[in-house]
């Protein structure tokens, strides 16, 4: 069987400029090669020849070893997750991949021919480890022994869960070793947690917000604002929605024009919330941060206080009302609050039970405007801000 891959190959040189292509590989052929046979058993997959060299169709391959591939339409991305526990990253048409992040450099591309990627046999060591590949009387032979620790049986419970909807491939080694060193979780709840990011201490694997102007902006222990944020849109709140201190109350605009309605339709209910803390700069929130520490030690001032950068109140969409003692729970703004707050926008970021998901003890008295979208299904749910992000947010690519 021969078939001409010419239009394709010249789609590939325009598109990604690659080196090492001949000048004339508009005339190259793909050929059909030789029936794979693995650790001495027939497969149903068969190598090609192109250019005399073998390539093995890449997704029939790598399941065939216990893999289970991924792709990502947007920039045609493969990630192949191994039964050994490695990640291999690889771009359709380019001539290297990564494995765990090192980059590796194959002498050819990969092949994209009727929609099968083909990968070029020296990239099957690369990946696998294979212990021997050869040609026997017209076969393509793959033998490698197959581990079976304990360890190989964690990574397969995490295989095995692999297309659930709420898996990233890209965090497969973190779920492998929060399966490993927490073995009382469900599969599910590793997923979650790994989600969430408790896989790691609070302060720990920080990621700087990317987008921090974005009203879904999610700030907490793990997402830092970048240290030269500072929120631009900002209004002065009227005195009568603030505690009317002489002190200046500052808000996202955003956020003000939705507050004001809220504070509005608590007065109606003959109910008054006044806004003791509003936004603040990174300077101020590591002022109140340091004042916490020196006043109650460390531990405390982190389950009450952000870390600068750290804080929602950065952004200026956060509002703490009326109070910030724990009494406030037991007002009829709060119990006003509970019911109506999601209907302009408004959740409560720290509730009690999940001191364990947000990092700060109960504060029935911090808000954040999220708007009324996000806010009814948080709501809804009984979720927190994390939570909501990790299911609807977090924006899973990979198929
Ligand atoms: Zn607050």
């Amino acid at each position: 069987m021969k078939k001409t891959i010419a239009v394709l190959i010249t789609a590939f040189l325009v598109a990604t400029s690659l080196t090492g292509v001949s000048a004339n590989a508009q005339e190259s052929v793909i050929q059909l090669g030789f029936p794979i046979v693995f650790n001495a058993m027939p497969t149903d997959t068969t190598s090609i020849i192109y250019d005399n060299l073998h390539y093995v169709p890449m997704r029939s391959f790598c399941e065939m070893m216990g893999a289970v591939v991924f792709y990502r339409e947007r920039d045609r991305q493969i990630m192949v997750l191994t039964r050994d526990g490695d990640i291999i990253a690889h771009t359709v048409g380019e001539s290297s991949f990564t494995v765990n992040g090192e980059q590796k450099l194959i002498n050819r591309p990969s092949l994209l021919d009727n929609n099968t990627t083909y990968m070029p046999v020296d990239m099957i060591s690369a990946v696998f480890y294979p212990d021997r590949i050869w040609y026997e009387t017209q076969h393509f032979m793959v033998q490698k022994q197959l581990s079976n620790t304990d360890y190989h049986k964690r990574i397969q419970d995490v295989l095995a869960v692999s297309k659930n909807s709420n898996f990233y491939p890209e965090r497969f080694q973190r779920y492998i070793n929060f399966h490993v060193n927490q073995p009382s979780y469900t599969m599910q709840e590793v997923l979650y947690r790994v989600n969430l990011g408790l896989d790691f201490p609070f302060y720990s694997n920080v990621t700087i917000i990317g987008q921090p102007y974005e009203l879904l902006v999610l700030v907490n222990k793990y997402h830092q604002l970048p240290s030269n944020f500072q929120q631009y849109h900002l209004v002065t709140m009227s005195r009568a929605y603030t505690a009317n201190d002489g002190r200046q109350y500052l808000l996202a605009g955003v956020a003000y024009e939705n507050y004001a309605k809220m504070a509005d339709a608590a007065k109606q209910a003959g109910l008054s919330m006044r806004v003791v803390s509003a936004y603040r700069t990174e300077s101020y929130q590591r002022n109140l941060y340091n004042n916490k520490v020196r006043s109650t030690g460390k531990i405390n001032a982190d389950n009450y206080s952000a870390r600068p950068g750290f804080s929602e109140h950065q952004t200026g969409l956060a509002v703490d009302i009326n109070s910030t003692k724990g009494s406030f729970q037991y007002t009829a703004e709060f119990r006003w609050l509970q019911q109506h707050a999601h209907e302009y926008g408004f959740i409560m970021r720290y509730p009690k039970g999940k001191e364990w998901i947000t990092g700060y003890s109960y504060e029935p008295w911090h808000y954040r405007y999220v708007g009324t979208d996000a806010a009814t299904i948080i709501h809804n749910e009984g979720i927190t801000y994390e939570e909501y992000y990790a299911k609807y947010v977090s924006v899973n690519e990979f198929r």
